[in-house]
């Protein structure tokens, strides 16, 4: 498969005044041509920073170090603000998690649809306002000719986010990331959003990368997840290899996390105990140490490193080597939580 993103070895700190908070700690993946990827993990663990990073669109006391991004083929890593500018908006999209500090108050909605498109595509405020409508139509938007020329304010939290997605695919990127797209929506919306990003990614055939605390949220949108703890990827495989065949103690706690919805009877959720590693001085071991219910000796020494499973499933984890002597035990607790 031709590959759209490929990121190899991304390493980001921050400056603060205590010290550099080494938030991502050497990530390497990929993402297909219209293909769906999840990143899933704990706020703080590293995802958002991730996408910024690639982006380009960290504060100035961050400091990105790669081998390598390349978009297209293309090595972005060394793109000027200039370079950047060019890319973001026109190839690749963004959406965040609340779309009214995205959306300018002071704008119509339909100004703020043409805006990129009449820059990148270098089209007439007419031709840019014929496309404005036809995306809010393509996003559900009911009326579109009358919402275009609406304020923010005058749309419901979920219109936001469909006018939000409408703005990221006018010039119809190759590449949308969605960064907790619908954190801030209520339970149906957030299903009719993910819905809609489904649809689009079938109709556009654009590649998504979607970023999220939640798995039960990617379980039906993407077919590959990057689980990230403590800074790095600790699984990454098919979405069935996380769900049904997840080797990593903490995507064993995301999923007793997640509520199952085939079942009828209210379920017990777990939470994972405990809290994630200092940043500012992370662990020389495995980051899930301190909160893992199989630790050994060599957890807490060395960092595990990606083992090679199958079929490019990949767990960070000492249990997935062949001489680890607890992996019995662990494949009992696999048992326990898998077959969902
Ligand atoms: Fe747990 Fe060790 Fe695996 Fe880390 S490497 S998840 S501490 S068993």
């Amino acid at each position: 498969m031709e590959k759209i993103l490929e990121v190899k070895e991304l390493k980001t700190s921050f400056k603060t005044h205590i010290g550099d908070v080494k938030a991502v700690r050497g990530v390497t993946f990929h993402v297909n041509k219209g293909e769906a990827l999840g990143i899933v993990g704990e706020s703080g663990c590293g995802k958002s920073v991730t996408m910024m990073s690639i982006m380009k669109l960290l504060a100035e006391n961050a400091k990105i170090d790669c081998k390598e991004i390349l978009f297209n083929g293309e090595d972005i890593s060394k793109y000027s603000e200039k370079q950047m500018e060019e890319i973001r908006g026109e190839k690749m999209g963004m959406i965040f998690q609340d779309p009214m500090t995205s959306l300018n108050p002071l704008y119509t909605i339909g100004e703020q649809l043409i805006e990129h498109y009449m820059k990148h595509k270098k089209a007439s405020k007419k031709e840019a306002w014929e496309k404005g409508i036809e995306m809010l139509g393509l996003v559900g938007i009911p009326s579109p000719e009358k919402r275009m020329k609406q304020y923010p304010h005058e749309f419901s939290g979920g219109m936001r986010q469909r006018a939000m997605i409408a703005i990221s695919l006018m010039c119809e990127p190759e590449l949308l990331i969605a960064d907790e797209p619908t954190t801030a929506l209520d339970v149906t919306i957030q299903a009719q959003i993910l819905d809609l990003m489904k649809s689009l990614k079938s109709k556009l055939n654009t590649a998504i990368i979607l970023i999220t605390h939640d798995l039960g949220v990617v379980a039906d949108l993407c077919s590959r997840i990057n689980v990230m703890y403590g800074g790095v990827i600790v699984e990454t495989g098919s979405a069935e290899d996380i769900f049904y065949r997840g080797k990593h103690p903490y995507t064993w706690g995301l999923l007793k996390s997640v509520p199952d919805p085939m079942k009828k009877e209210k379920e017990k959720l777990i939470p994972i105990d405990g809290q994630p590693p200092d940043l500012l001085k992370p662990p020389v071991g495995c980051p899930f140490a301190d909160r893992c219910d199989y630790t050994m000796k060599i957890c807490m020494e060395n960092l595990p490193p990606l083992f090679d499973l199958e079929d490019g499933h990949k767990s960070r984890c000492w249990l997935c080597h062949k001489n680890a002597p607890k992996v019995d035990r662990a494949l009992n607790e696999l048992e326990k939580v898998g077959g969902r």
